[in-house]
């Protein structure tokens, strides 16, 4: 997951340009939209103050999305059990 370090973000732009996907918007920082970040890291590279960042997530974050990604799983296999048994 990345993130922008505020402190070292100058408001350049440069990440905004050559981000494929418009993630990035800027308010005098840049801001990821991580909804639609395609981790290409295009942004990293391009950053003159290496302002981007992977952020470790803790263990609750983790723990946070585990739990997301098992409930969609269940979502997810409840509505293909519906399909297969209109069948
Ligand atoms: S990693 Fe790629 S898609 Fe994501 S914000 Fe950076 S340039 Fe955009
Ligand atoms: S390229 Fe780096 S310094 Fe420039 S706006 Fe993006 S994050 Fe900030």
């Amino acid at each position: 997951m990345l993130h922008v370090r505020k402190k070292l973000c100058i408001g350049c732009g440069s990440c905004a340009q050559v981000c494929p996907t418009g993630a990035i918007t800027l308010l005098k920082k840049a801001k990821i939209n991580l909804s639609r970040c395609i981790n290409c890291h295009w942004c990293v590279a391009e950053c003159p103050q290496g302002a981007i960042q992977e952020e470790i997530p803790t263990i609750s974050e983790l723990k946070f999305e585990f739990r997301k990604f098992h409930r969609e799983m269940g979502q997810l296999y409840i509505k293909l059990s519906q399909l297969e048994s209109r069948k």
